[in-house]
């Protein structure tokens, strides 16, 4: 009976019943290093710079279109230093296919608005439009941090960060005291706090001075003194407050990685940890890291844009072959996190079709929202393929699904590269508060991720 129960039964376990000691040690390396990235890339431009930065380091170079490549050759694209794709050359042309991984790096955050400086009652504040989905009144009371660019008539452009460093001043969004907030607090969790509310607070002093607005003189002239710009220049400036939290790690046991942005900054560096690690692969391996998924993937450095296309329009071209061809071929994991079952919040799940901490990359079929409309919905083929290669190379996963039916839904950028006629498969870690100011992943789950990358890449 127990045997035929172990046989029959599909019975998945915890990870850490399942991990040997070598791994364990190999975890934490790539979590320590995971952390610094998270740590020090806030924005996707930030990340683009970090994994350039690195990539360097492993012997990657700038592609030049038109240019001929051999097998093992290492090559990134910078799509307006907003979005980057990598790619190492495989020893098969490309009409045998490419295998790609997609994740993105641009995160849930206020962006200030184009004209955002006010003053109000001798306090000076900043308006925000909020970017992704948020739920608004997680960012009041909260430490943020200040980081962009301001695009000058010149030409030249301001790379501004405050708040980063240690010593450096912070900003926040007042919230009310709960002595006075008795109608607040009667309001849904939608409502109390609105989106036109998001205004950080930025200053105190009024200038020395008679006149109006004095504090945001006095504020303007230290933006002045630090990086020459004026009011005017905000009209082209791309500057974002995101959480002023270090990345930290969660619980007694160390298991946990506690920071902002895990949504998909934790796909991103699995997959260029795993990319830095293939050499001389069978098919050509592509690394994209995408800009624009939180806000449906649209624009320039969307994964919508064709800039994905000119870069494998060149690579095949070299190589004589049709990009549909190569295509047709393919694999992409779209490297995106899930949630994670919450057993704080059980009534939004079914538990066994959710991810779980601890039980490695979680691979979901379909995502999508009402009867899985807008999904790419992987083919049961793809799905046994990986099923297939991660047992054989060792990588802990497991099958997911975002919430109950009907409960609500999700998209990535898996329908994008589908839509290309490339084989496609969404899979990544499972987070505890996606979308909030901090967020939580398990250090297995974001291990197994960067194996289960790997493995697709060394196939
Ligand atoms: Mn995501
Ligand atoms: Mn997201």
């Amino acid at each position: 009976m127990e045997d035929l129960r172990e046989t029959l039964f599909y019975n998945p376990k915890n990870g850490y019943d399942r991990l040997d000691t070598r791994e364990r040690l190999q975890l934490e390396d790539y979590c320590r290093e995971y952390m610094s990235f998270l740590n020090d890339a806030r924005t996707e431009r930030e990340s683009v710079k970090y994994a350039i930065r690195e990539a360097e380091k492993q012997g990657f170079r700038e592609y030049t279109p038109g240019e001929s490549l051999k097998p093992g050759d290492r090559i990134w694209v910078n799509n307006r230093g907003k979005a980057l794709m990598l790619a190492v050359m495989g020893r098969e042309p490309l009409e045998n296919g490419a295998v790609i991984a997609g994740a993105h790096i641009d995160s849930p955050r206020l962006d200030l608005k184009q004209i955002p400086l006010y003053e109000q009652d001798e306090l000076c504040y900043l308006r925000t439009h909020y970017y992704g989905g948020i739920k608004k009144y997680q960012w009041v009371a909260t430490p943020l941090e200040l980081h962009g660019v301001v695009a000058m008539k010149s030409g030249e452009t301001v790379e501004v960060t405050i708040g980063r460093e240690p010593g450096e001043p912070r900003f926040v969004i007042t919230d009310l005291l709960p002595h006075l907030a008795a109608d607040q607090m009667k309001k849904t969790m939608a409502e109390g706090i609105t989106g036109e509310g998001l205004n950080i607070l930025i200053g105190s002093v009024p200038y020395a001075d008679d006149g109006k607005d004095r504090v945001r003189l006095a504020v303007l002239s230290l933006l002045n003194d630090a990086y020459g710009i004026q009011e005017e220049d905000f009209l082209s400036a791309e500057l974002t407050a995101v959480p002023a939290v270090d990345v930290c790690e969660i619980g007694l046991d160390r298991s946990m990685i506690g920071g902002y942005g895990h949504d998909d900054r934790v796909c991103a560096w699995a997959e260029l940890k795993a990319l830095f690690q293939v050499q001389d692969p069978r098919r050509t391996c592509i690394c994209i890291l995408a800009d624009k998924e939180e806000t449906g993937s649209d624009g320039v450095s969307g994964m919508q844009s064709t800039a994905f296309e000119c870069l494998m329009e060149d690579l095949c071209a070299s190589q004589n072959v049709e990009t549909r061809r190569c295509y047709e071929r393919s694999f992409c994991l779209s490297a995106d996190v899930t949630a994670a079952f919450d057993p704080l919040y059980p009534e939004v799940s079914e538990k066994r079709s959710e991810s779980k901490l601890n039980y490695g990359m979680a691979i979901c079929k379909y995502t999508g929202a009402r009867g899985k409309s807008s999904t790419s919905d992987a083919s049961a083929e793809v799905v046994g393929y990986l099923r297939g290669l991660f047992d054989r190379e060792g990588v802990i996963w497991q099958m997911a699904e975002m919430g109950k039916v009907d409960q609500g839904g999700g998209g990535t950028i898996a329908k994008y590269m589908a839509n290309r006629n490339i084989d496609t498969i969404d899979a990544g870690v499972p987070v505890l508060s996606m979308h909030a100011p901090f967020e939580v992943v398990s250090k297995l789950d974001c291990y197994m991720t960067y194996k289960g990358i790997l493995a697709a890449y060394q196939d």
